[in-house]
């Protein structure tokens, strides 16, 4: 975290400075805007939370609800997820407050005695030990939404939600500065009742499974109807079944099942209670299960183990409908490239799925986190707007991946105990697919934003189009070993990562080598990427260029490191020295990575994906990639 560069900081150094929008910002909703998001659920709150790193972006988030979420919905957070969370600087302190999963255990009925259950199979969560450095945890989502909104309110916009707002419709005019008109209605406060109108340049509809703005713009879910119903309920109680505190899948003879989630705080826990198949005539008579038959059914499934619920915290019964919609903006087929998207839509409002593979809040921010550093670079004008037409052709493939998953997935949960030919199917699917839920199997195909794997064998461990998988360095100014991947914040810029050629470190001042060349063409080249950053900002601004050195920290002169590494920040122009580091020598990343010896380039989107891999000496394909996604910051805004 750097901090004091602006002048001493005395208190709360999360607290950024207030800049751009965020000096005065009205406290009530204005009647223009530039991003309307629409819906403060996982997706709505991390897109605003993205956003609200945009001094120049007016971002406002509205919510039909009177408050902040208090309870219910999801609790799975996926390895991937904290990897986000890491880049919003909350990582750390959620892990501390969460349930964590090393283990599921699978406990079917006893070939003995089938009216009774053992457990057969236990497996690690994340069997190659090498997904990643973060943990899968169990954390309820208001929580989560919670760290969004103290990141947004810490921002330099000062961003908050404004809620006792409903969405009713939208027109995109295409007239003037804000081409989509907006009707709104207050449900809360002095207005409630009142109709609102408010302008944007841009509309997200983050509002969920029932999503209005879908219906605004004549999107549809399309896909197989409720066919299974699940109980789901989150409740104190005293069990004798030894698994109560691990993460468990439950087979009874008698039929059903039953997914058990242990929670945070290490007394609470979620049952997904299997209801069975909804017949096409139920009539959503199914929801009115109530809590006390979900509890019974619980207990004949645990059979010999008793379930005695002491307080119930949440329940609710759901049916499971896999759907998805054919666009994620409102651009119609046949006007594909004649013009760009005024509104999108994100997470269920575009696809929905069974909760059991605790997927839904976890890929619904990843739309949001592809999304918003597209709008933030177009309406700060660093980037053209057919950026904007890359974000519903890269999400709605991971949602199709996703839902074909949990197909699967959720068929073999309601599966009874006699249907499988493998006993151990269920085991071996978590298993094998153990990286898909954990949210690394998205893998953007190329684009505009992610360049052909040309030269993927000079880093073979950056694989392009999928998420920078972290490693060990060691941070040569304080000798720190850390992780890489976990010094790159959510601050809407660019990395590029220069891992140095095997001379480098020792290069007298002066002298020259290929990564010495490199930093001499990024730092001072018209045609470099840096070259778009407005005058007047920091060097950094929009491009955050680290180096790594194949010796260890102690062989390097920091001395000797060219400036392009060490970029002046702040009104001080102060030296930032924490981009220049040595290798771990207990897990040296040139060899984790497949990193080529002669030096390699690996350039980083803002939401993490690796958009490129180059030889160092490659300066004009790196320009000829940063070209079209560039507007130079040396002239006007959107
Ligand atoms: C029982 C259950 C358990 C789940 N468990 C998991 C899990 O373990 N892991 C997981 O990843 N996912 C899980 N999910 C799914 C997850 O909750 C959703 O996928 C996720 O919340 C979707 O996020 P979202 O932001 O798209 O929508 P939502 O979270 O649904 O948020 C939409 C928001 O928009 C607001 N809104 C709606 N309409 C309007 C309007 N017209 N105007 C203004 N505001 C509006 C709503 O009030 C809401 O706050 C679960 C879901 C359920 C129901």
């Amino acid at each position: 975290m750097q901090f004091h560069h602006h002048g001493y900081v005395s208190g709360d150094p999360r607290i950024q400075a207030a800049a751009g929008v965020g000096i005065d910002r009205p406290t009530d909703l204005p009647d223009e805007v530039d991003v309307l998001i629409v819906g403060s659920g996982p997706a709505g709150m991390l897109a605003a939370a993205q956003l609200s790193q945009f001094p120049g972006v007016t971002t406002r988030i509205v919510e039909r609800r009177p408050g902040r979420l208090a309870i219910g919905q999801a609790d799975g957070i996926q390895a991937r997820s904290v990897e986000t969370f890491q880049a919003f600087g909350f990582a750390e302190r959620i892990i501390a407050e969460a349930y964590r999963i090393t283990e599921m255990a699978f406990w079917k009925p006893d070939p003995a005695d089938p009216s009774r259950i053992i457990r057969t199979a236990r497996a690690l969560d994340d069997p190659t030990g090498d997904i990643s450095e973060f943990p899968h945890l169990i954390v309820n989502q208001a929580r989560v939404l919670d760290y969004f909104a103290e990141f947004m309110a810490n921002s330099p916009t000062r961003m908050s939600p404004d809620y006792g707002y409903e969405f009713r419709g939208l027109e995109v005019t295409g007239d003037g500065d804000y081409p989509v008109t907006v009707t709104l209605l207050h449900t809360a406060g002095p207005n409630e009742g009142q109709e609102r109108i408010v302008r944007a340049k841009y509309v997200v509809g983050a509002d969920g499974a029932r999503s209005k703005v879908r219906e605004s713009i004549g999107c549809t879910l399309a896909g197989d109807q409720a066919n299974h119903a699940w109980g789901v309920m989150d409740v104190l109680a005293v069990t004798d079944f030894p698994d109560i505190r691990t993460k468990c899948a439950i087979q009874s003879g008698t039929g059903g099942s039953i997914l058990l989630i242990p929670r945070e705080g290490g007394h609470l826990f979620r049952m997904y209670v299997d209801l069975g198949e909804v017949d096409r005539n139920d009539n959503r008579s199914v929801r009115s299960t109530t809590i006390e038959q979900i509890i019974a059914k619980a207990n004949d499934i645990l059979h010999p183990y008793t379930l005695d619920v002491r307080n119930v915290a949440w329940h609710s019964v759901y049916e499971v409908g896999h759907r998805l919609t054919d666009r994620f903006d409102d651009v119609l087929p046949d006007e594909r490239g004649t013009r760009t998207p005024r509104v999108f839509i994100t997470g269920d409002a575009c696809h929905t799925h069974s909760a059991k593979a605790g997927q839904g809040m976890n890929v619904s921010m990843q739309d949001g986190f592809n999304l918003a550093w597209k709008l933030g670079h177009v309406l700060e004008g660093r980037s053209p707007e057919s950026l904007l037409s890359t974000y519903s052709a890269e999400r709605q493939v991971v949602a199709k991946n996703l839902i074909d998953f949990d197909k699967e997935w959720s068929t073999l949960m309601a599966k009874k105990p006699e249907e499988f030919e493998d006993p151990a199917e269920l085991e071996n699917f978590y298993v094998s697919t153990a990286e898909f839920p954990a949210g690394f199997m998205t893998h953007y195909a190329p684009s505009a934003l992610i360049a052909e794997p040309t030269h993927q064998d000079r880093a073979t461990g950056f694989t392009i189009g999928k998420r920078f998988k972290s490693a060990p360095v060691v941070r040569v100014c304080d000798t720190n070993p850390l992780q890489l991947g976990h010094q790159a914040k959510a601050d809407g810029r660019w990395r590029i990562y220069v891992f140095a050629d095997a001379a480098g470190a020792g290069t007298a001042q002066g002298g020259t080598s290929p990564v010495v060349d490199f930093a001499e063409w990024i730092a001072n080249s018209p045609d470099s990427p840096l070259a778009a950053t407005p005058s007047g900002a920091d060097r950094d601004a929009w491009f955050d260029v680290k180096v790594i050195y194949q010796q260890e920290h102690t062989s390097v002169d920091i001395g000797a490191v060219p400036e392009a590494f060490k970029p002046q920040v702040g009104p001080f122009k102060l030296t930032y020295l924490e981009n220049v580091y040595g290798t771990d020598p207990s897990a040296d990343i040139f060899e984790l990575r497949g990193l080529d010896r002669n030096g390699v380039v690996v350039v980083v989107r803002p939401d993490q994906y690796v958009a490129n891999v180059l030889p160092l000496t490659a300066t004009a394909e790196l320009a000829a990639f940063f070209a079209p996604l560039l507007r130079s910051g040396r002239t006007s805004a959107v």
